[in-house]
């Protein structure tokens, strides 16, 4: 009995075998077509209820001292070639599309030009994202979400305002702004901090004397919704530290130095 071809042995292989590389976990929108680059990695190393975010793929630093930190809690990473992602040909922070509202306000914003169909189709793909990986974001009982972010040592706000004393003023949904409500000055360099929003946290950095600016930033329903992972911890009564560190010699030890205290602070 003569043999049969097995089925798909007439088709060619390629000359040069693609080289196979093991994919990371990760997730895009729901249609993840070329005019979309979102997309978020995680790991879970430990039990640890902590969640690091890396949110700024473009802050390289952060990424540094967070994949330096060896295995700890859950790891959420943004993959970025530079800041913004763009979503349905839409560009998005990272940092900007973590509530309905504030994505919608930072979109309009940050794309001029878009369309109403345009701006509600990157919404869809964003709120899809949001609710898939909130479970993942959520920080475990006790735990926090330790957010690492980098600035540039000269970076300035509107009317040559410094990144610390823009912290210590936020604006409001009137456009005004608003004094920080407490600040802990520990360190004399003045472009390094942890931003904090519980209580407690912001009691143990000066009853402990902490060695970092720490910025007590409660939760305040009147702030503008900008989209941010703090305002999401705020909405969702999330412990959150942003250790915020200057790109600079050394960025990184002290990156990872105010995340080891920040995980002395356990509730
Ligand atoms: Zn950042």
């Amino acid at each position: 009995m003569a043999a049969k071809a097995r089925v798909g042995e007439d088709i060619k292989k390629p000359a040069v075998q693609p080289e196979w590389k093991p994919e990371p976990p990760m997730y895009g929108v729901a249609n993840p077509a070329k005019r979309t680059s979102a997309t978020l990695e995680s790991q879970q190393h430990t039990s640890s209820p902590h969640r690091y975010w890396w949110l700024h793929g473009s802050e390289k630093v952060a990424g540094e001292t967070l994949g330096g930190l060896g295995k700890r809690g859950t790891t959420i990473n943004t993959l970025a070639k530079g800041r913004y992602w763009k979503v349905k040909g839409l560009k998005v922070d990272p940092n900007r599309w973590l509530t309905p509202a504030g994505a919608e306000n930072h979109i309009r914003r940050a794309n001029p030009r878009a369309s109403n169909r345009q701006i509600q189709n990157t919404l869809e793909s964003l709120n899809f994202m949001r609710e898939t990986w909130l479970p993942t974001m959520r920080p475990g009982k006790g735990g926090a979400i330790i957010s690492a972010h980098n600035s540039h040592p000269h970076a300035r706000y509107k009317g040559g305002k410094t990144i610390f004393e823009h912290e210590l003023t936020k604006p409001t949904m009137d456009g005004k702004t608003r004094l920080t409500k407490a600040a802990h000055l520990g360190d004399a360099d003045k472009v390094d901090f942890i931003i904090v929003t519980d209580r407690n946290d912001y009691d143990a950095a000066v009853s402990g004397n902490a060695p970092f600016n720490v910025f007590y930033q409660p939760f305040d329903w009147s702030a503008k919704d900008d989209g941010s992972a703090s305002y999401l911890a705020g909405v969702e009564g999330w412990r959150y530290f942003n250790p915020e560190v200057s790109l600079r010699e050394g960025a990184r030890e002290k990156q990872k130095a105010m995340i080891d205290w920040i995980e002395t602070l356990n509730q």
